[in-house]
C-alpha cells in the first residue's frame, strides 16, 4: 500500500491533487489558486483565461480524429470550505493542507481536505495535460466562491463557453449520476402589529417548543419532520381562541436553509386560566408525540413563568399574525413526475420573528422548475396578503430539470455498464448546484454531475476514497472518448 499521495493510482490525478492541497483556497481568498491554474495551463500548453467573475476557463483542442465530436465543458469549483478542529492551529489563507493516506482514504490532519472540489480540479488538469487521452474539443470552467453562494456561476456571462455538454465534477457518491437540482427563492413577508398596555390579571409565560430534528430544508424536506414555527402557531391559534391568551412576542427558527427545530413565544394567560392552560400544554405535547411517532423522538414543550411585559399585541394583530403564519404553505409542494421519490418543488418556513411593531416570516422555496417555484411564491404571497402582509422575494436562481432523454446520460449509462458491469444510479438533488445557475445563461447545455466518493465534506473529517478516484478517472476518460459527434 502506497503511503505517499503522489504515488497513488492514477498518479496523473493524485500528483495534481497534491499540488492543489498546497495552494490555500478558502472561499473568498482565491487569487492563489487562480494563479496556480493559469500557471499550470501555461506549463502544459493549454489556453487559459480569467473572466470578470474570477472564474478560470481553459481550452484544449480535440485529439487527432476527434475534431467533429460535440464540445465538452469540464466543470469544478476552485474554492474549499475552511473548517478545522477546535484544537488545530491552522491558517487557511496561508497554510498548505496536511493531506495524508489513511488506509483506503485520503484525508487531512485536523482540517477539511478540499477533495470537494480539489479532486474535480485535479481530474481537469490531468485531462488537460494528457498527450494520450482521446477526446473532442474541451473546455474547463473552474468557478470561484461556490461554497459561499455560487458567486462565480451566478456571474458567469453567456457566450464565453462553446461546448454543448457540461460534466460537473462536484458530486460525492461514485456510481451515481446527478441529472437535476433545485433552484431557490427567498420570500419575506412583513406584517405590522399594534400593541396596548398589559393591564389586567395576566400571568406572563415563556412558551417554548424544542427538541425537533430540523435538517436541511432541501434534501430533508420530504421526511415529514416537524416545523417548530408551525407547530407553535398551531397551538397558539387554539390558545388565543380558547383561553383568551394574548401574544407579546414570537421568535422561531434560524437559517433559511434549515428546517426550524425550536420556536418560542412570550404570552399572557388570564390568571384564572393558567391551570387549564398548563393542562392544554401537556395535552398538546402528548398529541405531537403521537403524531410524530417514528419521526421525532425528543419533542419538548413547556410554559414557564417570566417577567411581566409592559405591552401586548392587540387581539386583532395577534390573530392576524398567527393565522397568516399557520396558513402559510410549507413543506413538499409537488413531486417529480419523471423521477420516483424526488421532490420537485418545496418551501421551508424557516423563521418567524416579532420586533417593535413588525412581524417577519421567512421562507426558502426550491424547485427544479422555475415557473412552478414562482407559482408557489404567488400562493404564499396570496395567503400573506390576506393577512395584511407586504411580501418581497429576492435571491432567486434557476434549477435544473431532469432530462431522462439526455444524450450524455445515455452515453454515460452505457459507458458505466461496460466498464463496471452494472448500471449507475441516476438521481437528482433537491438543493442548489452550480449546474442550475450555469444553465440560466446556457439553457441548451446537456449536463451531468458525478464524482468520486467523498465522506463528510465541509467538516474536518472530510475524506476521499482512493479506489473511487481510480474508477471516477476511468469513467471520465472513457466518457470523453465516447462523446457523440455534432
Ligand atoms: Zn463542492
Amino acid at each position: 500500500m502506497n503511503t505517499q499521495i503522489e504515488q497513488l493510482e492514477p498518479c496523473e490525478v493524485w500528483a495534481q491533487f497534491k499540488k492543489i492541497t498546497h495552494v490555500p483556497r478558502p472561499s473568498g481568498h482565491e487569487e492563489a489558486i487562480r494563479n496556480f491554474l493559469i500557471h499550470t495551463a501555461q506549463e502544459i500548453g493549454v489556453e487559459a483565461l480569467r473572466d470578470e467573475a474570477g472564474n478560470i476557463i481553459l481550452r484544449k483542442a480535440a485529439s487527432p480524429g476527434m475534431e467533429s465530436c460535440k464540445g465538452v465543458i469540464l466543470q469544478a469549483h476552485m474554492d474549499m470550505v475552511p473548517q478545522k478542529n477546535r484544537d488545530k492551529r491552522f491558517d487557511f489563507v496561508q497554510d498548505p493542507i496536511q493531506a495524508y493516506v489513511d488506509g483506503e482514504w485520503v484525508t487531512a490532519d485536523g482540517t477539511t481536505l478540499g477533495a470537494d472540489d480539489g479532486i474535480g480540479i485535479a481530474a481537469i488538469l490531468a485531462v488537460m495535460a494528457s498527450k494520450t487521452l482521446k477526446h473532442g474539443p474541451l473546455e474547463a470552467l473552474i468557478t470561484s466562491s461556490e461554497e459561499t453562494g455560487m458567486e462565480g456561476a451566478r456571474l458567469l456571462k453567456g457566450g464565453l463557453l462553446q461546448g454543448e455538454i457540461l460534466l460537473n465534477l462536484d458530486s460525492e457518491s461514485e456510481g451515481e449520476l446527478c441529472v437535476g437540482c433545485a433552484g431557490g427563492l427567498d420570500l419575506t413577508a412583513t406584517l405590522n402589529y399594534t400593541t396596548e398596555p398589559a393591564a389586567g390579571a395576566w400571568s406572563p409565560l415563556h412558551l417554548e417548543l424544542k427538541g425537533l430534528k430540523g435538517g436541511h430544508s432541501g434534501v430533508e424536506i420530504h421526511l415529514g419532520r416537524g416545523n417548530a414555527n408551525l407547530l407553535l402557531a398551531r397551538f397558539l391559534k387554539m390558545a388565543l381562541e380558547q383561553y383568551g391568551v394574548r401574544l407579546v412576542a414570537m421568535d422561531g427558527g434560524g437559517l433559511r436553509n434549515a428546517i426550524p427545530r425550536e420556536a418560542s413565544a412570550v404570552i399572557l394567560v388570564p390568571t384564572s386560566q393558567v391551570a387549564a392552560f398548563q393542562e392544554a400544554v401537556k395535552q398538546y405535547h402528548a398529541t405531537l408525540t403521537e403524531e410524530y411517532q417514528g419521526i421525532e423522538e425528543g419533542i419538548v414543550l413547556h410554559a414557564t413563568p417570566c417577567e411581566l411585559p409592559q405591552a401586548m399585541m392587540t387581539e386583532a394583530s395577534a390573530e392576524r399574525i398567527i393565522n397568516t403564519l399557520y396558513g402559510c404553505p410549507n413543506g413538499v409542494y409537488t413531486m417529480s413526475p419523471s423521477m420516483a421519490g424526488m421532490v420537485q418543488t418545496s418551501t421551508n418556513l424557516s423563521r418567524i420573528i416579532t420586533h417593535e411593531g413588525e412581524a417577519q416570516i421567512f421562507c426558502l422555496l426550491r424547485s427544479s422548475i422555475t415557473s412552478e417555484k414562482l407559482a408557489l411564491s404567488a400562493k404564499i404571497d396570496a395567503v400573506c396578503r390576506l393577512g395584511g402582509a407586504k411580501v418581497e422575494t429576492s435571491g432567486g436562481y434557476d434549477g435544473w430539470n431532469p432530462n431522462m432523454n439526455s444524450p450524455i446520460l445515455h452515453t454515460m449509462v452505457a459507458s458505466y455498464q461496460t466498464l463496471f458491469g452494472k448500471a449507475p444510479i441516476v438521481g437528482a438533488i433537491h438543493a442548489g448546484l452550480e449546474c442550475g445557475i450555469i444553465s440560466t445563461n446556457y439553457p441548451s447545455l446537456d449536463m451531468i454531475s458525478f464524482g468520486p466518493t467523498i465522506c463528510h465534506p465541509h467538516s474536518p473529517d472530510e475524506k476521499v476514497n482512493i479506489a473511487s478516484v481510480a474508477r471516477f478517472w476511468h469513467y471520465l476518460t472513457d466518457t470523453l472518448s465516447h462523446i457523440p459527434v455534432k
